[in-house]
C-alpha cells in the first residue's frame, strides 16, 4: 500500500518537472522562425557561408572575373569545380557540384582574381544530387538581369 502511495508521489512529481520544462519553453523567446512564413534576416545571413558564387566584374557587372586559370579547381579537394576556357581568357562553362562542396573556402582563397566568393543563399533545396550542379555563368546573369534597372520606355 506504502510503496503504491509513493510511486503515485513520485510520478505526480516526474509529471510536475517535465510540465515546468515545457511551460518554460513555451513562454522563452522563440530561436528558430516559422519558414516559409517567415525568412532569416539579411544581417544574420550576412555571415553564412552558402554555396559558391561568381563575383561580378570590376568595370562590366555581368562579367565574370574568371580568368580560366584552373587554380580553385587544383585547390579543391573535393573535386566539385569544372571551369571550361572559353575563347579569351573567361570560362565558357563554368559548373559547381554543391553536392561535393564542404565549404571549405580552398578556391576563394586560392583564386588570384578574387572571382568566387561564398553567396548567403540559405533556401537552396532540391530532390536529386543532378540539381546541386550549378552552373555558376548562368547564375551571374541571372543575378545581373535581375538587379539591372527597368529599362526606360
Ligand atoms: S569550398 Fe572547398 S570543397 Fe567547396 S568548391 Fe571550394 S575548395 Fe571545393
Ligand atoms: S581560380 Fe579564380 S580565376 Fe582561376 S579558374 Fe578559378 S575562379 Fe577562375
Amino acid at each position: 500500500m506504502l510503496k503504491a502511495i509513493w510511486d503515485n508521489i513520485k510520478g505526480l512529481y516526474s509529471l510536475l518537472v517535465g510540465l515546468s520544462i515545457t511551460g518554460r519553453y513555451l513562454v522563452s523567446p522563440r530561436k528558430t522562425i516559422h519558414y516559409p512564413r517567415q525568412v532569416v534576416d539579411d544581417e544574420i545571413l550576412a555571415s553564412f557561408r552558402g554555396p559558391l558564387e561568381l563575383t561580378r566584374g570590376r568595370k562590366e557587372p555581368g562579367q565574370t572575373r574568371c580568368i580560366s586559370c584552373q587554380m580553385c579547381v587544383r585547390a579543391c579537394p573535393g573535386h566539385c569545380l569544372t571551369v571550361i576556357k572559353g575563347d579569351a581568357k573567361a570560362p565558357s562553362r563554368w559548373i559547381y557540384d554543391f553536392s561535393l562542396c564542404c565549404l571549405c573556402g580552398a578556391c576563394v582563397e586560392a583564386c588570384p582574381a578574387g572571382a568566387l566568393a561564398f553567396s548567403h543563399k540559405v533556401y537552396l533545396v532540391a530532390t536529386s544530387r543532378e540539381e546541386l550542379k550549378l552552373d555558376l555563368l548562368a547564375d551571374l546573369k541571372a543575378r545581373t538581369e535581375k538587379e539591372a534597372p527597368p529599362k526606360n520606355e
